[in-house]
């Protein structure tokens, strides 16, 4: 079994140690050391990374048949005695978000008596999901205040290895299942004292802050994320930038953004309503406009009209439009680089708007249409105005026919 050097020291990340074992996992080389600073994925906290004699290791895990820790690595050593390096940015960061965990859970036990059932520490995001699924906003606030409390008055955190017996003895908040017969019980003085086997740092003053970012209500829990430490200072630094940037685009002071933003929203929900009310009004207009200048047919007036540049939305407006008039047919078209029919009648004219716009689909290269006897709609491929007007006259010439029975 590997010697875990990391439970007595986490800051320690040069070493020297002796491979002991080869091997592959999928695919890579990896090796066992004597001994590690190297942390293996466990307990909520993902793996070290670093260097094994100037080779990168990629993966840190713990087998599950005799304990070892196995160093996955990114190629070979050939050396058996291995000069390594734990990549002590990364780490410091694990160390600041895995005790900042630490004291956040006692933190939601004192302010709110929620107990922490599982705690997951990502590249992105920290999260604890707490045995409640509402708390009050006043108590989240405690609990945050209560944690940088504790991280001010720079506690000191200490790591010791106990018998299960006088584990049994300790007031500990979380016990896992025991690996061998010793527990690593992690204690922040007069504060937290609970059973962990993950790298902390040496007093709490050095997590620099814990703050929650985000609730989550999951069935019967709640998912709190926090950042803590460097990890807090980049999201500060991110939101600051935004909403500076948001403030001055806005030309307002960031107090004002939520009133601003409101005021907004609601002015562009009002704009629509009056923009929308007045293409409506236009659409009326210029339907009562194309329906005079339709020649009359008998009892009835065919609108045939190409269109280019227009909305297919605003189009079915205007045929919808136009016929509202009695005895009425409108045959719209849309050239342009997506080529539209849009054929309707009011309920008294005669014609299967249906069977005239196949045809007339296919003279623009289009199978694509169909609808009802009183309205029917398709699109093609590009066509200017020319092979769109050609496809009207045949729709109109069919109408016709239609109309005559032949
Ligand atoms: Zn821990």
């Amino acid at each position: 079994m590997t010697e875990r050097l990391y439970y007595n020291d986490a800051y320690t990340t040069r070493f020297q140690a002796h491979v002991v074992e080869r091997l592959t996992h999928q695919g890579r080389p990896a090796v066992v050391l004597d001994q590690t600073y190297f942390y293996p994925t466990s307990g909520g906290q993902p793996f070290d990374q670093g260097h094994l004699g100037g080779t990168p290791v990629i993966d840190v895990f713990v087998r599950d048949s005799d304990q070892a820790v196995i160093h996955v690595l990114g190629g070979e050593v050939w050396v058996d005695e291995i000069a390594a390096e734990v990549a002590w940015a990364r780490r410091f960061d694990h160390m600041q978000q895995h005790t900042g965990q630490h004291i956040l859970s006692q933190a939601f036990i004192q302010a709110a008596g929620a107990e922490t059932v599982s705690f997951h520490l990502g590249d992105e995001s920290c999260t604890v999901d707490l045995h409640v699924n509402q708390l009050a906003a006043a108590q989240i606030e405690q609990a945050e205040l209560l944690a940088n409390q504790i991280i001010w008055e720079n506690r000191p955190v200490r790591a010791t290895m106990v018998s299960q017996e006088q584990a049994a003895r300790l007031p500990l908040r979380k016990v896992p299942p025991l690996e061998g017969d010793k527990l690593r019980v992690v204690e922040i003085k007069n504060f937290d004292l609970t059973a962990c086997g993950g790298t902390h740092v040496s007093h709490t003053g050095e997590i620099g802050m814990i703050k929650i970012v985000k609730l989550e209500r999951r069935g019967a829990e709640l998912r709190v994320e926090f950042k803590c430490g460097q990890r807090a200072l980049h999201d500060y630094r991110l939101k600051n930038s935004i909403i500076n940037r948001l403030a001055a685009e806005l030309t307002t002071g960031y107090l004002e953004l939520e009133p601003t933003v409101t005021r907004m929203r609601d002015e562009l929900k009002e704009l629509r309503r009056v923009l929308k009310q007045q293409q409506t009004q236009l659409l009326s207009l210029e339907a009562e406009q194309l329906v005079q200048q339709a020649p009359q047919k008998g009892q009835i007036r065919i609108v045939a009209q190409v269109f280019s540049d227009r909305n297919p939305v605003e189009l079915r407006m205007l045929a919808g439009q136009v016929v509202q008039n009695p005895g009425t047919i409108a045959l719209f078209g849309l050239a342009g680089p997506a080529s539209q029919l849009i054929f309707a009648r009011s309920e008294d004219a005669p014609g299967e708007m249906n069977q005239i716009i196949k045809p007339a689909l296919q003279l623009l290269g289009s199978a694509a249409g169909g609808g009802s006897p009183s309205f029917a709609q398709g699109g093609g491929p590009a066509a200017d105005v020319e092979r769109v007007s050609q496809a009207l006259v045949r729709a109109e010439r069919l109408l016709i026919a239609q109309k005559s029975g032949t």
